[in-house]
This record gives structure tokens, sequence and C-alpha cells, in this order.
């Protein structure tokens, strides 16, 4: 047995199951050091919702790196340093991880490895939790794709959703080693709120798994039905568990050929009517792989848009709007539902998420970024990628995006989605006497209805705080203002 052991260095891919790091170095046959360096990133600060998630996931990690037979080292700080010191301490001879694509973290991560190899340290970094590398897929200019039907296209045609067989045990590196604890990263605030948030959620990689045993039983087939439907569970709920890698997005696709039985691919190619909602879901994790495409190929998108027009997009500070639509008391209920929903879970659905996101930055003009960022602190699926993909989206100004004359009317949005009025009815308990008829436009309601409903407009709910109509129009001339400056030069 070689003396010297190998380093596992570790971040959103907090799982043992085909985690390439770990099959790597367990190939080497070298002792294993698995480490977690908590690192606060330059640019991006950990959301609150994350940090929580991320400690209660680093708890299932440890326990489960525990039955295969290794110790989970925890350190913080500087990673290089942090590596380095470990290194020297062990003569460690050799570190494995899975890559990140955020433009931050890769940066890092590429300089870290030529610094480890100028210290003659083997360094091998692995493919992330996606697909496909950001890299791997370019139109036929060998341009990077800004439409997502045709990068999907491309992509089916590439697809390999292949796992790796995982060890059912590796060898651990046995001198005891300096670690902290999870607490020690003070990732929890200590309040009760933070335990109510995580009520309906499992982190780590046993929660993972069992979201989409339940998923691929109940809900699949149905999905392409069921996910735009913001009262039932009729989605994965398997953001979270993608982002911080508790489960490959490998297995997720082996996982559904395997149930379907047939190949996946072709079904992809070309759905029949029962296989619709298969196509359907597999294109939305197809959305993951655009959204790292997009961030990857254009890391300014951080902070601008896509569409560098719209930086001079003339947005309102309404700083009024944005704390009732943070507070979820904008007296729109389908978008108050969907920020209270985000506040008492940690997650919104989709469908919601669109609406809340249109309503800030079209209704009340306020910047997507302040929206982002409210995300970003408060999603346990908090992903730059994603995120900025889909508040790109709302605003209109990123890749394959909604066109900015499109303004969401948040009552038929309502009326369409939510139709009996439940969503809203769960996450806006004052409203569930007001009948379907008026449940998305309450301040419509006749004096009596509210009366029977026990409900005072302006007291216990608002009114609106700005009148659809006024405001579609408001956000248009806008729009054409950047337009027309636009035009003049
Ligand atoms: P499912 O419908 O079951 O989909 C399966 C998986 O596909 C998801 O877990 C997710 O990984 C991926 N996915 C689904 N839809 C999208 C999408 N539109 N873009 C990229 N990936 C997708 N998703 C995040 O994971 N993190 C975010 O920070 C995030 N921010 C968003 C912000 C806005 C304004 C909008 C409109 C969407 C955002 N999304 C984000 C995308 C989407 O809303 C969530 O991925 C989805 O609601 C997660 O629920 P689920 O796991 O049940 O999804």
């Amino acid at each position: 047995m070689p003396s010297f052991p190998c380093i596992v260095k570790v971040f959103c891919d907090l799982r043992v199951q085909d985690n390439l790091a770990l099959i790597e170095a367990a190939r080497s046959k070298q002792p294993i050091i698995v480490v977690y360096i908590h690192s606060e990133m330059k640019t991006r600060k950990l959301g609150k919702a994350s940090a929580l998630w991320l400690s209660e996931s680093l708890k299932a990690f440890s326990k489960e790196l525990k039955s295969y037979g290794l110790q989970l080292i925890i350190k913080k700080g500087d990673v290089k340093k942090e590596l380095e010191s470990l290194i020297k301490e062990t003569g460690a001879t050799k570190i494995f991880f899975n890559k990140s694509y955020e433009p931050d973290q890769l940066k890092l991560d590429i300089d870290l490895s030529r610094e480890l190899e100028n210290l003659n340290v083997d360094v091998e970094m692995l493919k992330g939790n996606y697909l496909f590398e950001p890299w791997d897929l370019l139109n036929k200019q060998h341009k990077p794709f800004q439409v997502f039907t045709h990068f999907w296209k491309c992509a089916i045609e590439r697809l390999d959703f292949a796992i790796e067989k995982t060890p059912s045990s590796f060898l651990g590196y046995t001198p005891s080693l300096a670690s902290l604890t999870i607490e020690d990263l003070h990732l929890r605030e200590g309040n009760e709120s933070e335990d109510e948030l995580l009520q309906n959620w499992t982190p780590g990689e046993k929660g993972a798994h069992a979201k989409l045993s339940h998923f691929l039983k109940n809900i699949l087939f149905q999905y392409n039905e069921t996910r735009d439907v913001p009262s039932i569970n009729g989605t994965s709920l398997l953001s979270p568990h993608l982002h911080f890698g508790e489960i490959s997005v490998q297995t997720v696709l082996s996982r559904i050929a395997k149930t379907i039985d047939c190949d996946l691919v072709r079904v992809l190619k070309k759905p029949s009517k029962d296989q619709l909602g298969i196509e359907c879901f597999v294109r939305e994790i197809g959305w993951r792989e655009f959204a790292a495409h997009v961030l990857y190929q254009f890391p300014e998108t951080v902070t601008k848009p896509l569409r560098r027009n719209f930086e001079r997009f003339s947005w309102i500070d309404d700083k009024n709007g944005l704390l009732s639509w943070q507070k979820g008391m904008t007296g729109y209920p389908i978008v108050d539902a969907g920020m209270r929903q985000l506040e008492k879970t940690g997650w919104m659905h989709n469908r919601v998420r669109m609406i809340v996101g249109s309503f800030l930055v079209k209704h009340l003009l306020v910047p997507w970024q302040r929206g982002e960022s409210w995300f970003w602190d408060t999603l346990f699926d908090a992903d730059l990628a994603n995120n900025i993909l889909g508040w790109q989206w709302v605003q209109g100004c990123g890749a394959d995006a909604a066109p900015y004359f499109r303004i969401f009317n948040p009552v038929l949005q309502g009326e369409k989605f939510d139709s009996d009025g439940l969503y809203v009815k769960r996450w806006i308990p004052e409203l569930k006497n007001i009948p379907s008829a008026y449940i998305h436009k309450p301040w419509l309601a006749p004096e009596d209805i509210l009366d029977r409903a026990k409900i005072t407009l302006g007291i216990e709910y608002p009114y609106p705080v700005v009148e659809h109509e006024f405001a579609r129009k408001r956000a248009l001339a806008s729009f054409k203002i950047m337009v027309d400056n636009q035009n003049a030069g």
C-alpha cells in the first residue's frame, strides 16, 4: 500500500455515489483525505438559505462518507493555504476535485491547480455536475448558443448519461487530522425559523434519492400537466439537491431511463403522447445545462444584462415597492403567495417565480438585479447560473428571454394557473374565505363578500401597490424610450 495519501477537495458535490473525484481517487489506490474548505468567494457571499442548506448537507455528507470508511475534514479560510498546509502535513501527492463552472470559482480552481502543480502535486479536475461542460457545445459557426431549442437539439445528439460505478468502500487516511466542526463554520443563525424552513426538506444524498424516487413513481409521467400547477406537488423539488451536487444529473437521467425501460434519447427526439412528461422534464434539465453554458460563455452576465441595451433602461428605485414585494404584500395574491412560499419554505414554484419576477421588473420597474439578489439570499436552490438566466428571462434582457412587451397580468396568471385559488389560500390565510371568483382580485369583491370573508382590505391585506393597466403602460413607455434612445445612437 503506498503510504502517501491523495486529497479530494469537495465543494458543490456533496455525494458519494457517482462522484468522479472520489472514484478517481479510489482508482489511485492511495489513502483518501476528503476535505471541505469553507471560503467566501470574492464576489458572492453565500445566501442565508444556502448557508443553512449547506450546514445540513455537510452533516449528511459526513455521515455518508463515514459509512464508506472516510472522514470529512473541515477547514476554513484561503483554499490554497489550507491545501498547502494539508499537503505539507500529510505528504499528499495528488489532489482530485470536480469542477464548478461559476466564473469566479472556475478561475480560482484553475489558478489553484497551477500553483499546486508547481509544488509537484498532481491535480486532476473532473467534470462538474452537468451532462456537458459549458464549452462542449457550440453552434455551426463555433459560437455559443443563445437560443435554448438549438442548444438542446445539439445536446440531445450527444447525450451521454452513463454513471460511474462507485466502490462499496474506500481506503481512508487513518492518521488523525485537525478538523473544524460544521458548527465552527457558523452557517446557521440558530433560530426557530430555520427549523421551520427545513421541515419539508432532507438535505443530503439520501434526501435527494428519496425525492427522485417519489418523483419517478408519482409525477414523471404527468409532469407536462402537473408542472404548471403551483397548488400541487407537480415537480421534482430536486433543485437544491442538484445545486449542492447531492445527486448527479447522470443519476437522474439513468434512473429515468431505467424507469421507462426504453431508449431515452429516442423518447426525447420523438416522444409519444404518454411520454410527453418525460420529454418535458428532461428538457428542464436541459435548461439547467443551458444556464451553465450561457454563464460560462458570457460571465459578465453575473451583473450585466446579456442584451447590453438594457443597461440604459430607466428603472425606478422604488424602495417601498421592493419592500412590499419582499414581504408578500403587493396586494396581488398570486405574487404575494409566491413570495410567502419562498419565505416559509426556501423554495418557490417555477411558474410563480416567473410571475413574481415579471411583477418586480415590469410592474414596479425595479432592476432585475434586486430580485436576483433577494432570491440568492432566500432560495435553498440559489444557483448563480439558473438564477441569472431566470431573472434575465423575466426582464427580457437575457438569452432566449421573454419579450419585453409581454407583461404578465398577475390576475389572469393567477386565474389561469391557480383557478380555484388553492395556492393563494394556502400561503395567504387572510384570504381563505374569499370565493374563487375574487381570490385573485379581492379589491373587486363587493363589500358584503369581504365582510363575510372577515377581511378588511387595507388592514388585513393590502390594496394593489400599483394598478395593472397603469403599470403595463408605464413599462411599455420605458421600454420605448430605451429603444428610441438606442435607435438615435
Ligand atoms: P423541476 O421542474 O422538477 O425541474 C427539474 C430540474 O431542472 C430543476 O431541479 C432544475 O435543476 C432544472 N430546471 C428547471 N427549470 C429550470 C429553469 N428554468 N432554468 C434552469 N434550470 C431549470 N433554479 C435554480 O435551480 N436555482 C435558482 O436560483 C433559480 N432561480 C430562478 C429565478 C427565476 C426568476 C426563475 C423564473 C427561475 C429560476 N430557477 C432557478 C429555475 C426554476 O424555477 C427552478 O429550477 C425550479 O422551480 C426548481 O424546482 P424543481 O426542482 O421542482 O424543478
